[in-house]
């Protein structure tokens, strides 16, 4: 029986990390250590600076006080399964999507990428689409992909980065394999004034966007089809190594 280690970014009470969690115990173990609130956009970060509390929800249930997906997973595989490995760390469902250049600031992809660091094989699952998103739909799809995974596995590095458009599950069209595509929004900076007439600043975008060109994560999540898009761990540019050779000459 296979032992899933479950985390998100939304908080341990969201939707999606619960949808996820039920379909899960159809297959195994499942072991959920998750946010207490929700810290999307949180990325990679790892608490240094001040200690971790876990409160128990449940059985195999918990909750990390103020910890980000990467604490999460270390505390599930080092405290909770005690240095077990899973045989998968999987990470949501985020409601919304995590797609193009929003990986890097994804809490979710995050929580799939810290497994891998760790040496376990890792999915990152978001949902894509807005308001009424249909997670048992979603979970059902989810649970295909696990299923195959255990299956066949990953190639060494390897963590999935999945994205599911918000359908029934028999209106999805197929699963395609892609590469991680552009975004064709930028953040903006809005300024406002405190009741006291200082201003403060919020980050936000007005209106999401990607380029669709084939291939793309964002392409397939739009034509109705599931993304799945292998990510690694090493973010060099090989184009490049050649291209800057110049640095190493004398002016
Ligand atoms: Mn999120």
């Amino acid at each position: 029986m296979p032992t899933f280690l479950l985390v998100n970014d939304d908080g341990y009470f969201s939707p999606g990390i619960n949808a996820l969690k039920e379909a899960l115990k159809l297959l195994g173990r499942v072991v959920v250590v998750a946010p207490d609130r929700n810290l999307s956009g949180v990325g990679h970060s790892l608490t240094f600076t001040k200690p971790l509390k876990m409160r128990k929800i449940d059985t195999d249930f918990y909750a990390v006080i103020d910890g980000t997906p990467a604490d999460c997973v270390h505390l599930g595989y080092r405290v909770i399964l005690k240095g077990k490995k899973p045989d998968l760390v999987l990470s949501g469902i985020n409601e919304g999507p995590n797609l193009g250049e929003d990986i890097t600031y994804s809490g979710t992809v995050s929580g799939a990428m810290e497994g891998r660091i760790l040496g376990i094989p890792s999915i990152a699952f978001s949902a894509f689409g807005k308001d009424n998103i249909m997670f048992d739909e979603i979970a059902k799809v989810c649970l295909e992909i696990v299923k195959k995974v255990l299956k066949g596995g990953l190639p060494e590095d390897t963590y999935l980065n999945v994205n599911i458009p918000n359908l029934r599950f028999e209106e999805i069209k197929g699963y395609m394999i892609t590469r991680q595509g552009k975004r064709a929004y930028k953040e903006k900076v809005f300024k406002y004034l405190d009741p006291y007439g200082k201003p403060f600043y919020w980050i936000a975008a007005e209106e999401f966007g990607w380029h669709a060109q084939d291939g793309t994560d964002y392409w397939a999540v739009m034509n109705g089809y599931v993304s799945i898009t292998p990510l690694g761990l090493d973010l060099t540019n090989y184009d490049s190594m050649r291209k800057i050779e110049y640095l190493k000459d004398s002016l």
